[in-house]
């Protein structure tokens, strides 16, 4: 391989310049226009939500969100702990604070009864979160139907992060319609990209109203410039819309590309011991954004980290799953609600254990082969590379 296999990279179908050219045409550079228009109809007609707002990131949604179910200082909002930073973020950019709830084995993420724990807690001490943060990891949906069943009995809204699961389904339905809010992200590496964006969805139509006031610096209907609330610039470009648009026609070929990779992987490996595929749930369709497995090294005395540094030296980019974020130092006061009490947390298990392979709708036949073999090389060589970085939790798990 002459070239190095990346974890994955944007894939152009080759028609987002003629909408980026329409944009200049038109002269509608700006952060509004009929790319963003169309963008935003072909995301609600996709997805069956009810209405869409375009945004520049999709953590920019996330804040959104949680500014429109009115998150402020001394509030709390519930978050999935095995996720990228972005998720919790804006919890903070509010002043509120943050409880992590962890993963259950079956999908990864989170937890029902670790959830309905933490929330029989918060009701006891009159201190219900304002939101709930459910993430659907590498494409794979939560179990929504319990989630959803918990955070309706306390009366909690529930805000989706479906970043990186555009196009699952659960049950037939499209991911980040399960609550009061969804999210999507179209940064780079994301099943499909604007370069940089995202997208707020509701149910309640009026709510994106509210977002699209909020994302344009909460300007007032006036003659002159009326300000009543504090406001953000958070809405997408038009010219960035118009890569979007292009993406949004080829949606399902590249969840289609990313569904093939990981049966291939799942095909290749399925005799080598160390190696367990990310579970798939009955009833859900993952767009498997990305391809990510266990590996059992305990016997070897290896780590995911000796198998990343092995596959870079091949040339395959590999990378550990994300870090739960009640390890992070940035969090690390956070309570955390573990799946059993009393057993190593599930998100701990998986950040241990857990590698995330190249997973890109662009890769070829020739490189998938590449990557099952070097991964077999490395685990049949059998050598430790003693390299380890950051894989040791930082604190003890707090018991609640
Ligand atoms: C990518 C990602 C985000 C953030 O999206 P941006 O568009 O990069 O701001 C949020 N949550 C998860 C789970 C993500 O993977």
């Amino acid at each position: 391989m002459n070239k190095a296999i990346l974890l994955s990279t944007p894939h152009m179908s080759g028609k987002e310049q003629d909408y980026i050219q329409e944009a200049f045409d038109t002269n509608w550079i700006a952060p509004l226009g009929a790319n963003v228009t169309e963008f935003e109809r072909k995301i609600q007609q996709y997805t069956g939500a009810k209405a869409v707002c375009a945004t520049s990131s999709g953590t920019a949604a996330i804040h959104l969100a949680l500014r429109l179910l009115e998150v402020s200082p001394g509030d709390t909002v519930f978050c999935s702990s095995f996720t990228f930073i972005a998720s919790a973020n804006p919890i903070k950019y509010l002043g509120a604070d943050v409880t992590f709830i962890d993963s259950e084995p079956e999908t990864w993420n989170m937890s029902p009864q670790a959830l309905e724990r933490a929330l029989a807690d918060a009701k006891k001490e009159n201190g219900l979160p304002k939101a709930v943060i459910i993430v659907h990891l590498y494409g794979q949906s939560a179990k929504m139907d319990e989630l959803v069943a918990i955070c309706e009995s306390y009366g909690v809204p529930i805000i989706e992060d479906a970043a990186e699961s555009m196009g699952s389904t659960y049950k037939g339905k499209q991911s980040g319609t399960f609550g009061d809010f969804g999210i999507f992200s179209f940064n780079g590496n994301k099943i499909i990209t604007t370069s940089g964006g995202g997208a707020l969805v509701a149910k309640d139509q009026k709510m994106i109203e509210k977002a699209v006031f909020l994302a344009t610096q909460a300007k007032e209907e006036a003659l002159h410039y009326q300000h009543e609330k504090i406001g953000y610039n958070y809405r997408m470009s038009n010219v960035l819309a118009g890569i979007g648009r292009a993406q949004m026609e080829v949606l399902d070929d590249r969840i289609k590309a990313r569904q093939d990779n990981f049966r291939f992987y799942a095909g290749r490996w399925e005799n080598i011991k160390e190696v367990e595929m990310m579970p798939e749930l009955p009833n859900s369709v993952s767009n498997h954004w990305l391809s990510a497995v266990m590996l059992n090294l305990e016997k070897k005395d290896m780590t995911p980290y000796d198998v990343m540094e092995k596959m870079q030296a091949l040339g395959v980019e590999t990378r550990v799953l994300w870090k739960p974020l009640h390890l992070q130092p940035v969090f690390a006061t956070a309570p955390f609600y573990e799946h059993i009490q009393g057993e190593e947390a599930v998100c701990e298990r998986l950040f241990r254990k857990g590698l995330c392979l190249p997973s890109g709708s662009n890769l070829t036949q020739a490189e998938l082969e590449y990557v099952g073999t070097a991964l077999e090389m490395i685990l049949k060589e059998n050598q430790p590379t003693k390299y380890n970085k950051g894989g040791d939790a930082e604190r003890e798990t707090v018991n609640y």
